[in-house]
């Protein structure tokens, strides 16, 4: 709607259209509320267009390259002549474009005003786009997302040095990588990288890869890492680099110097809010995170924020549910708050961890040591897990008990068993009530049965 002054309004301004943003936008059109939504880019954000997607089609990519080069071992003849990059961009790239298409489809049809531009907030109630004001009449919704981080000194050229934005842009298999950050970012353009036949070191200042997951995850990882001929030094900092014709040479605190192609620098995602205004209209800002209550309300009435930009789990599924949550408050649902510890997390690497809930030290931590059972069942005595030659385990950690409170596994195709333990830790089921479902064999999802029946008392492809 435009007034006599040139701006426009609407129910809602949403700034920013990655996963929480446009998330936000389709549930306030779906609840009749009509929406403004801007964007300085594409609509879909960092994961659509530079995140978990074109990763994951680099990762399958890497997944049939090393199926090519192993199919000898379950005598199928094969092996890898090569990886021809511009065919895997542009099957990456086909992928994000028919998603991309799809999403810009799904907005127009929910009648979705979108403006393209970058904006900058001016008021509580307004964004400023290339002059243009865009006023909501209910609500504000901040949805800016998060930017690669480096660190003090470390300067990102996109060339020798690079981020996950120009990693996804190669157009070529560099011979050797050094990746700065063993987090999740790092590990899955590692394990990519190794699959195509590089080179790689991962550099991690904390002393386990993926230092967020439970220890056993990261002992099992480093495990196949190993294996993987990945290298990887864990409890190492980063002291400088420098480049010359021959690639980048980097210097590590302990004295020692690595040599590659390239520096990877996935040392985190910081928050996108910066000369945005945020401050200025009064928005409470720590960090570059702006802060909200549990229902996302910032510190400004009817301003809210949802995805990277609020200090949490950054994840893409994080945004879609900060953004319904935030269009159902707005339309008086009062929805239920998204919290962190019921999100499900995946590193899509070779092997994959997925987990949710509480990890067995947090569990101990909130309920005592004593209070605390876990299992551990391994990928070995599970039929399918064998068939795909994947080693690993399934972890549940319940209160002694109670209900099951937390759960990792490591493994092959693991990120796909998520869903049910999801539904365990989030719906507080206990062990007894998991083991009395029927698990099919030979599927990985029977690990997951057999967890929760040793849990509960009654194991059986275990050696108790
Ligand atoms: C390499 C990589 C891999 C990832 N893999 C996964 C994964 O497998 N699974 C997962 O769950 N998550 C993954 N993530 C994280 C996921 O991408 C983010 O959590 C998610 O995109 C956050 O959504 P958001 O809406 O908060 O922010 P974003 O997606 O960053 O969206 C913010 C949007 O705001 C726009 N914007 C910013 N400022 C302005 C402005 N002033 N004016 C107009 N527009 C503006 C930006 O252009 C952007 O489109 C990955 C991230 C990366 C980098």
């Amino acid at each position: 709607m435009a007034d006599s002054s040139g701006s426009r309004s609407a129910d809602l301004v949403i700034l920013g259209a990655g996963s929480g943003g446009y998330a936000c936008a389709l549930r306030a059109a779906e609840l009749d509320l009509s929406v403004i939504l801007i964007e300085r880019d594409k609509v879909g954000g960092t994961c659509l267009h530079r995140g978990c997607i074109p990763t994951k089609a680099l990762l399958h990519a890497a997944e049939v390259a090393d199926a090519a080069r192993e199919g000898a071992k379950v005598g199928v003849r094969s092996s890898l002549d090569g990886i021809d990059m511009d065919t895997v961009n542009s099957y990456k790239d086909g992928v994000v474009a028919r998603l991309h298409k799809g999403l810009a489809g799904l907005i127009k049809m929910r009648k979705i005003e979108v403006v393209e531009g970058t904006g900058k907030l001016v008021a509580s109630n307004t964004v400023e786009v290339d002059g243009t004001r865009y006023e909501a009449t209910k609500a504000v919704v901040l949805a800016t997302g998060s930017y690669s981080r480096s660190l003090p000194g470390l300067d990102i050229d996109g060339e020798r040095i690079i981020t996950s934005e120009q990693a996804l842009r190669l157009d070529r298999v560099p011979s050797s990588v050094v990746v700065l950050g063993g987090g999740v970012i790092g590990v899955e353009f590692a394990s990519v990288w190794k699959s195509f036949g590089a080179d790689v070191t991962i550099i991690e200042a904390l002393p386990r890869l993926v230092p967020v997951e439970d220890e056993s995850a990261s002992k099992v990882l480093e495990r196949a890492f190993r294996k993987r001929k990945i290298n990887f030094k864990t409890g190492v900092r980063f002291s400088g680099v420098t480049q010359d014709d021959s690639g980048v040479h980097v210097s590590l605190e302990s004295g020692e110097t690595l040599d590659a192609e390239l520096l990877l620098v996935a040392v985190g995602r910081g928050p996108s809010s910066a000369g945005l205004g945020y401050e200025e209209a009064g928005v409470t800002v720590e960090r570059g995170f702006v802060t909200t209550d549990e229902r996302l309300h910032t510190s400004v009435p009817n301003v809210f924020a949802v995805g990277d930009l609020v200090r949490g789990l950054q994840l893409a599924h994080r945004g879609f549910a900060h953004g319904i949550f935030v269009a159902e408050e707005i339309a008086g649902l009062n929805p239920v708050p998204v919290v962190d510890s019921g999100i499900p997390r995946v590193t899509y690497c070779d092997p994959e961890v997925a987990s949710v809930g509480l990890t067995e030290a947090q569990a101990k931590e909130q309920y005592g040591d004593d209070k605390v059972e876990s299992f551990e069942y391994n990928l070995g005595g599970n039929g399918k897990s064998q068939i795909l030659a994947t080693t690993g385990f399934v972890k549940t950690i319940r209160v002694k008990e109670g209900p099951v409170v937390g759960f990792v596994a490591v493994g092959a195709r693991m990120g796909e068993q998520i869903g049910e333990a999801s539904l365990i830790v989030n719906w507080e089921a206990f062990p007894e009530e998991v083991a009395a479902i029927i698990h099919a064999h030979p599927t990985q999802n029977e690990s997951l049965g057999e967890a929760h029946m040793a849990l509960a008392g009654k194991p059986l492809h275990v050696h108790a």
